[in-house]
């Protein structure tokens, strides 16, 4: 350190410019340089349909949380809500308790299980439009797009360094930062009711756990959308890497049609096309893609299947007077058999398979959400001490009882001994024929339980059962909890 701070300036700059030099050599021996994107307008009726999907799912993701149900007054009556202060998510009349995640583990099989029959079928669909990543990358580009201008403008700006540049990057990261601040507004609002929200920004009051999540996924939607974009398909998203295991050869895959374009040419002056593949090999396909691949060398794990180069191609395939669909979504059997028997069919045995377990974990979850219990109970022994002997020589145990009161009113529950008969039931500050639940409430009650010592005598094993029941007007739930006798 001495000696490199003794060295004269200059001579300390060549030697960092060599070290610099050498690392960069390294790791450019080892890690391509990832050229920047510059992805082109197209026209299409694909991308009309992203457009309008896009559309839609923003809807969805923004309006949601403004819809609303009534669940009296004990509730929130936002119809979608994950309410974390008090431990409960909200989809209409369904509600969810800390307690049962095992729906949360339903719905996330049922996911997966819907992903890998839609996969199955029609390929990566819904990394092309319906994905988050996708769906905000493409407003981000659409955004570079009307501050900057389409490819070329943006390729010309980004080799200047003037007035305009900075200004048009400015506009384009302004109006970024704001889609970012909106997503991270609208992302919290599934998490607080959306009114009082809104009405707390209105008067600079906003929550601190509100506003560090808004920030946190603003922050995120800038960077991803903003900057990482195909990387994070390429490189960070776990399912593009697993999901050509899902592929068969009769899923829809965008597809080059190779015995139909090649051997590819620059296009004909004369408009001849004998002799020759359809492919112009004008680059279209290419220059549109949000991912920088060229379809043409094969399906490849960066291709998400959003089928803009299918709109690029078709559009020059049009100027060319040829058939559309050079680019295509297709199946690999009918690529490799163009028959008509070969096509893309909808009806196969996985789509069976998925379909019949989608129905049965969807009908397990649809039995289980309806016929879920709306009073729960759990009786906790004391630990110490785990019993009293009584002057009397009859045994005392304590329990910590735990009612869920899971309707969205208050209720007066009873509590009784079922088994053994001759327990004897106490409890020194509640009365136990009527124990008041606030509606969406844990109430938990200290009691007693006594055996009197002939009972012990004759059933003396030193550890049983005993059988509580819990009732209200409507139901009686009955659980069992440990006695400890000696
Ligand atoms: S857009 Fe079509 S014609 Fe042009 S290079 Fe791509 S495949 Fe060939
Ligand atoms: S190759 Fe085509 S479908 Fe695949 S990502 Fe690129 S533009 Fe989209």
């Amino acid at each position: 350190m001495l000696a490199w701070l003794k060295t004269p300036p200059p001579l300390r700059k060549r030697v960092g410019m060599r070290v610099n030099f050498k690392i960069k050599f390294m790791f450019e021996e080892y890690f391509e340089a990832k050229k920047r994107l510059y992805p082109q307008k197209v026209k299409g009726k694909i991308r009309s349909l992203k457009n309008a999907l896009n559309f839609i799912f923003l809807s969805i993701f923004f309006f949601t949380p403004f819809l609303r149900f009534d669940r009296g007054e004990s509730a929130p009556n936002q119809a979608i809500m994950i309410d974390l202060p008090n431990a409960r998510a909200y989809f209409f009349n369904i509600e969810i308790w800390p307690q049962e995640t095992y729906y949360l583990a339903g719905i996330l099989i049922l996911a997966a299980v819907a992903l890998f029959f839609v996969t199955s079928l029609f390929g990566r669909i819904w990394c092309g439009y319906a994905c988050f990543q996708t769906v905000w990358t493409d407003i981000f580009i659409a955004l570079e797009r009307l501050f900057q201008g389409d490819r070329n403008e943006r390729i010309l700006l980004d080799r200047k360094n003037n007035f305009k540049k900075y200004a048009r990057k400015t506009l384009t990261h302004a109006s970024w930062i704001i889609v970012s601040i909106l997503t991270g507004y609208g992302f919290v609002n599934y998490f607080y009711d959306v009114f009082s929200l809104g009405e707390n920004i209105f008067h600079g009051e906003i929550p601190a756990n509100a506003l560090g999540w808004s920030l946190g996924i603003a922050g995120m939607t800038y960077l991803m959308a903003g900057f990482a974009r195909e990387h994070v398909c390429t490189f960070m998203c776990p399912y593009a890497r697993f999901q050509s295991a899902m592929f068969d050869n009769n899923t829809l895959i965008i597809s080059y049609d190779e015995k139909r374009g090649e051997p590819r040419a620059k296009a004909p002056k004369d408009g001849d096309f004998k002799n020759r593949g359809d492919c112009i090999d004008c680059k279209q396909c290419v220059v549109v893609c949000p991912t920088g691949i060229d379809i043409r060398n094969g399906l490849q794990m960066e291709c998400i299947a959003c089928g803009l180069c299918v709109d690029a191609c078709n559009n020059i395939m049009d100027k060319m007077g040829l058939p559309k669909g050079l680019i295509r979504y297709d199946t690999i059997s009918h690529l490799l058999d163009p028959k008509p028997e070969k096509k893309f069919k909808i009806f196969k045995a996985r789509t069976f398979f998925y379909g019949a377990i989608l129905l049965v974990v969807s009908a397990l979850m649809l039995y289980s959400l309806i016929a879920k219990p709306t009073l729960e109970i759990a009786a906790i022994p004391d630990r110490n001490p785990m019993f009293v002997m009584l002057a009397d020589g009859s045994v005392r145990n304590g329990y910590q009882i735990k009612i869920s009161n899971k309707t969205h009113e208050d209720k007066n529950y009873s509590l009784s001994i079922i088994e053994p008969k001759e327990a004897v039931l106490k409890s020194q500050i509640s009365d136990i024929s009527s124990l008041n639940v606030g509606a969406g409430k844990v109430g938990e009650f200290k009691i007693f339980i006594i055996l009197p010592a002939d009972f012990l005598a004759q059933n003396d094993e030193g550890r049983g059962l005993v059988k509580f029941a819990i009732s209200d007007e409507n139901q009686q739930k009955q659980i069992e909890a440990v006695f400890i006798s000696r």
